[in-house]
């Protein structure tokens, strides 16, 4: 499968693990090629670490070129947008900001940085960018604007299963609750998924190099990292798949995803 490229679109270092950090790792080990493109160096989040004189885009470009190394990523690009900060917040409002872009804008740069790859598939979020954050919902809109640009055949949201994780016991999923339809997919929606062991160990061992995103419990050295509780949530990589133009054969695409009904909740 030397002849399958996929280029994972992100917002922020660190997403690339949360959401397709499996995806990314059997799509390595089954031969394929990856690229992550980060719109942006997530320099508008928070962290409870000593940056020792770095700006905290600098910290994150570095662990998400760490994390990516982990996951035998081939390629790594940096966009160049701003990071936009959480909705209704002062820096949403910033010209450069990534939710402000021109999807034309993006979609040149890609372009331009990809020009000698063939693009099998872009992998992005849902509508709701997930969970609303305004450049993940950007990232929608720029996968979905730059496929039929990179020539890809298949375009990939990536995204959670919305009655599964607002089933869940003491989570932080109020949206969920709240505003549903504000908030990543109804399982009707869901097309595919991945979920084997091999792969969310890889995703594991890969998101432990974005340290200055660590909940701060995750950090003593005496706590057991919450494996468990993290397969729970995020354990299953799901996504909405959509062809751009005509094309019928799921191709490659069909060793990398699982029919959604070979789901079965774990829940249950
Ligand atoms: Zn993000």
């Amino acid at each position: 499968m030397a002849d399958t490229t996929l280029l994972f679109l992100h917002a922020h270092p660190d997403d690339e693990c949360i959401l397709t950090g499996a995806t990314m790792a059997r799509a390595k080990s089954l031969g394929m090629r990856t690229i992550v493109a980060y719109a942006t160096r997530g320099d508008a989040g928070e962290t409870s670490n000593d940056l020792g004189g770095e700006t905290l885009g600098e910290v994150r470009e570095r662990e998400a070129r760490a994390a990516c190394d982990a996951l035998g990523v081939d390629r790594v690009l940096f966009l160049g947008f701003d990071d936009s900060g959480m909705e209704d917040t002062e820096t949403t409002k910033n010209p450069t900001a990534f939710c402000n872009a021109d999807l034309d804008e993006v979609t040149a740069r890609l372009s331009l940085a990809l020009v000698n790859e063939t693009i099998t598939a872009v992998i992005g979020y849902d509508r709701n960018g997930t969970y609303g954050h305004p450049d993940h919902i950007q990232i929608h809109h720029a996968a979905h604007a730059a496929a039929p640009a990179l020539k890809a055949d298949w375009v990939l949201d990536a995204t959670y299963n919305r009655e599964y994780l607002a089933s869940l016991d003491g989570d932080n999923y109020d949206k969920a609750e709240s505003n549903p339809e504000a908030f990543a997919t109804s399982e009707a929606e869901l097309t595919h998924f991945v979920d084997d062991e091999a792969s969310f160990l890889a995703k594991m061992t890969a998101i432990t190099h974005h340290q200055s995103q660590m909940p701060d419990e995750w950090k003593d050295s005496e706590a057991e990292p919450p494996v468990e509780e993290f397969a729970k949530r995020f354990g299953t990589e799901w996504f909405v798949t959509t062809a751009v133009g005509d094309t019928t054969d799921f191709g490659a695409l069909e060793e990398l995803l699982r029919p959604k009904a070979e789901w079965s909740s774990p829940q249950t």
